[in-house]
């Protein structure tokens, strides 16, 4: 018995790229699923059991037969029969489903305890409802161009206020402790020092997507999971939710308004804005890159081609690897490198 799915709400989001999947259009993937180019995780093919509209008669390739329902009521164990929505994004639940997706998630997944790891690494194709208030929730959605419009003018208002202060050419370093070898900095070092600060953001990018974000929560504390899947579970349980793919401007400025600290505490007069403007830079890039890696579909071979499958990767199946979004440069030295497939012949 063989099964047909309608994909075509996801064709354009496929990490192997939208022409791959075109060509194969109403034909038998079983074994393509295996690759090369590359072997489906097991959460693929869970994500690939969403888009099931009903089976194939043996024997009438192009017939359409009706959902079998003992798949449908697999795949709906929560729900009744008549919330089946072909065509349509699929309304119901997969049998390992441990909450209910009717009410608010935020409250709920801390009951998850110990299953909450595995459930949250298991993806599905559906916006996530976060909060009972429609206030709250409008608050934790944002659309990607907000980062863009919010963010941008800052960072060329304060890019220009960090040039002229360095043009006046009173900037040195090391001023606080020798007076003699203090080293005057010029504004020509400008593109430099902002550079500096985009190299460290996407440490810090690393950094926090690794240890915070991927901070695993004690399986009895409710909060710490709740507080897990705001940050960065609920991006894991639903990768394809489009408008909570980028930070929210207002919890974000806290963050950004805390590292604009460290750096005016720790480098001489405009240094500590010139470096953090780079870094605001850095971020904003990043933003709209993951906001990319999600939603676009960038052509095979390219850059993002592979930051994308490698991305998607870290979603799927290697979500203790692959830590580097905008770059793949810090999975290097800190060994969180996501492995290429190799299609040697096993026996
Ligand atoms: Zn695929
Ligand atoms: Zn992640
Ligand atoms: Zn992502």
């Amino acid at each position: 018995q063989r099964r047909r799915g309608d994909l075509s709400g996801f064709v354009r989001l496929h990490p192997g790229g939208e022409q791959l999947l075109r060509r194969r259009a109403g034909t038998d993937v079983s074994a393509a699923l295996d690759g090369p180019p590359h072997r489906h995780s097991a959460n693929a093919r869970r994500w690939l059991e969403q888009y099931y509209v009903g089976e194939i008669e043996p024997g009438d390739e192009q017939g359409f037969a009706a959902p079998n329902p003992a798949t449908v009521a697999q795949l709906c164990a929560w729900y009744q029969d008549d919330l089946w929505v072909p065509q349509h994004y699929n309304h119901c639940l997969l049998p390992q489903d441990l909450v209910d997706w009717q009410k608010p998630l935020l409250w709920q997944v801390g009951y998850l305890g110990e299953k909450y790891d595995e459930w949250v690494h298991q993806p599905v194709d559906r916006p996530i409802r976060l909060f009972h208030s429609d206030f709250l929730e409008s608050l934790s959605k944002t659309a990607w161009y907000v980062v863009f419009m919010v963010w941008t003018p800052v960072v060329l208002y304060l890019s220009w206020v960090s040039y002229t202060s360095l043009a006046q050419g009173n900037t040195r370093l090391f001023s606080s402790f020798t007076t003699e070898y203090s080293i005057p900095v010029h504004k020509y070092y400008f593109p430099f020092i902002f550079l500096l600060g985009m190299i460290l953001w996407s440490l810090l990018e690393y950094l926090i997507h690794r240890f915070v974000f991927h901070m695993k929560p004690p399986a009895s504390n409710y909060y710490l999971i709740t507080l897990h899947f705001l940050l960065h579970g609920q991006h894991h349980k639903s990768p394809f939710d489009s408008s909570r793919l980028v930070f929210p401007p207002v919890p974000a400025s806290l963050v950004i308004g805390f590292f604009y600290g460290v750096l005016r505490l720790l480098l001489p007069e405009v240094l500590g804005l010139s470096v953090f403007v780079g870094g605001l830079c850095g971020y904003v890039i990043y933003d709209m890159m993951h906001y990319y890696l999600h939603y676009g579909s960038p052509k095979k071979g390219t850059y993002l081609y592979g930051l994308k499958a490698y991305h998607v990767k870290h979603h799927f199946e290697h979500q203790k690897s692959g830590f580097g979004i905008s770059t793949r440069f810090w999975d290097y030295p800190f060994r969180t490198l996501i492995p290429e497939e190799s299609f040697k012949k096993e026996d």
